[in-house]
């Protein structure tokens, strides 16, 4: 099976059962986001105490690569340090800008997501929950 096709799989699977998807009734903090220009929603809910993603769920509807990446992100960063989540969301972002990934064991299934670099309209798509993420753990860096 060529990878590009490996990855379709990954992304195919995670959209038609998304993990980690369901409100999070004693998350501390919560954040929804869209992307107009495809019509993608994401509401991120983390539960974070003593610098750790204790527990991350999301809602969301659009499109396959949306939410696939949502549910791929609930999976690498769920029971992190924030530390490690934040070094985890900057190769991701560093990925979806087409720089060469350095540390694959680092972005894991996620890597599944590196074709859409190919089409820019799709990285909007493939960014949007990570923008959630950002906006909570990592205030101070720039938005996509
Ligand atoms: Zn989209």
């Amino acid at each position: 099976m060529a990878l590009d096709d490996l990855y379709r799989e990954v992304i195919m699977e995670h959209y038609r059962s998304p993990r980690n998807f369901r409100e999070l009734d004693d998350a501390t903090v919560s954040l929804t986001l869209t992307n107009p220009l495809c019509g993608d929603e994401i509401t991120l809910y983390a539960r974070i105490a003593d610098d750790r993603i204790e527990d991350v769920t999301f809602l969301g509807r659009g499109c396959s690569i949306s939410q696939a990446s949502a549910s791929l992100m609930t999976e690498a960063i769920k029971g992190k340090s924030l530390d490690e989540a934040v070094s985890i969301m900057s190769d991701f972002r560093g990925m979806m800008r087409g720089e060469p990934v350095e540390d694959d064991e680092s972005l894991g299934d996620l890597l599944a997501l590196s074709g859409v670099t190919k089409f820019p309209v799709r990285v909007k798509c493939a960014v949007l929950p990570w923008e959630a993420l950002r906006q909570v753990i990592a205030p101070d860096q720039t938005p996509e």
